[in-house]
């Protein structure tokens, strides 16, 4: 065999080994996989973090993080904001103590107080 870095000549039984035993060494390390932890030589010119078995299923594995990211985005979102402006408007209209006189009338003060406070908070 011929290596591919210092042209010198070498004997190897691995038909796959490009390099001679010692620019191997000078080329490649070893890498612990990101994904499954198995270790993996790597060109030091051209780093890797997936070892081969893992590279080929990372287009896959973005897509499913890219929608989780998506999702939870949304739920986080919604979390801050569980009553639009609109909404919190429309039930402090509807929980007005004016509108619940007689055994209500305490309740009705203190969810629109509750109300009026949220929608402080949210805007
Ligand atoms: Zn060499
Ligand atoms: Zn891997």
């Amino acid at each position: 065999m011929i290596c591919l870095n210092c042209s010198g000549h070498f004997y190897t039984s691995n038909a796959w080994k490009n390099y001679c035993p010692s620019c191997f060494n000078k080329v490649f390390n070893k890498i612990r996989c990101r994904l499954c932890e198995n270790e993996f030589w790597s060109n030091r010119h051209k780093p890797k973090f997936f070892c081969s078995d893992c590279s080929s299923e990372i287009p896959l594995i973005i897509d499913q993080l890219e929608f989780k990211v998506e999702r939870l985005e949304y739920e986080l979102e919604f979390k801050e904001n569980p009553l639009s402006q609109t909404k919190l408007i429309e039930l402090i209209r509807l929980c007005h103590p004016d509108l619940h006189q007689g055994p209500l009338e305490v309740l009705a003060t203190d969810v629109t107080s509750w109300l009026l406070n949220l929608r402080r908070r949210a805007s």
